[in-house]
């Protein structure tokens, strides 16, 4: 096991995305402009953000049996993420998204869970040795709760719970287990139960989490870069982003998670709020290029931090 190591448990997708003028209606077939492939899942996604700035990653996750969980595989490890804990499921087909995109940017998504709802405790558990050895454990919810808790009580460093996608009733725990809860305002909103649509309202929400019994609590607000706040130190401080000419911010809130474990588990030295406020300054940097892990940048990208 190598030193600063990240482990994410999570999903892996891969996105087909079709673009047309407008969305097809009910029955209707209809003539699109491009098609595109691209490996996605927040899991993937955040181990790749994190291997691209030169993470020490491993990725536990579940593949199907198919042509695109081989490709899939192939480019963790084009990427140098450690796939030793990817296993590929038999009779299941990897995790899939249709979508279309419409020139309006308006979309239609199905999504096929396929072998990520195969992902399990005792693939948790199998993982175990460096689950409890790494510095920053990474998990999500488009996996089964089940296997978040168990990742987040086998963590004995820092521990980072992306509440995504969003649970409107959920075990304690995932509240209460993770060193870092961090959400996007709609997740915010379904966890609390109450619109998140400005600062003020993602103030609040901070509260609530905070008193559901979450360590610290981060919810990242897009061009208005973060919040963060925590059980010593709860009254929310604002972290600004940069200001960037966003052409697609598809996986932007991946580059942040993805970055944020890197930082920490490379950077001991910063404090949190360095870190989500380079993190900010990653995640806007992926918004000013097309595409999900195509748009995440690579080292580099830290020497232009100049905080
Ligand atoms: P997505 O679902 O699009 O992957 P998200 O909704 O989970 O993303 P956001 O809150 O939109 O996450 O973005 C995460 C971080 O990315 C923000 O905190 C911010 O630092 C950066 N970011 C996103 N959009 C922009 C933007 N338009 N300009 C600058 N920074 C941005």
């Amino acid at each position: 096991m190598e030193a600063n190591s990240i482990v994410v448990v999570g999903s892996c997708m891969i996105d087909f995305t079709s673009y047309c003028d407008r969305l097809p209606k009910e029955g209707e077939t209809i003539h699109g402009t491009e098609f595109k492939t691209a490996f996605g899942g927040k899991g993937g996604n955040q181990c790749v953000a994190a291997a691209k700035l030169g993470g020490n990653t491993i990725f536990v996750a579940k593949v199907g049996s198919d042509s695109w969980g081989v490709q899939y595989v192939e480019n963790l490890k084009s990427l140098k993420v450690n796939s030793k804990f990817v296993q590929v499921t038999p009779d299941s087909t990897t995790g899939i998204a249709q979508i279309n995109v419409a020139s309006s940017g308006a979309n239609q998504i199905v999504i096929i869970a396929g072998a990520n709802k195969f992902l399990n405790e005792q693939d948790v558990e199998n993982a175990r040795d460096v689950i409890t050895k790494a510095d920053v454990v990474v998990c999500q919810l488009e996996t089964s709760p089940e296997v978040a808790v168990k990742t987040l009580e086998l963590c004995k460093g820092t521990s980072i719970l992306n509440g995504a996608p969003a649970l409107s009733a959920c075990d304690s725990k995932l509240f209460t287990l993770p060193t870092i809860f961090c959400v996007n305002e709609s997740e915010a909103s379904v966890f609390i139960n109450n619109p998140v649509h400005c600062l003020k309202d993602a103030e609040n929400a901070i509260a609530i989490l905070l008193s559901k019994g979450c360590n610290t609590v981060i919810i990242t607000m897009g061009s208005e870069g973060s919040l963060l706040a925590s059980k010593s130190s709860p009254v929310p401080k604002h972290i600004p982003t940069k200001s960037v000419n966003c052409i697609d911010s598809t996986g932007a809130g991946d580059a942040f998670i993805g970055s944020l474990a890197y930082l920490i588990a490379n950077k001991k030295e910063y404090s949190l709020e360095k870190c989500v406020q380079i993190a900010n300054y990653v995640a806007a940097d992926s918004v000013t290029r097309i595409g999900t892990q195509a748009s995440f940048p690579g080292p580099e990208i830290l020497g232009h931090c100049t905080f």
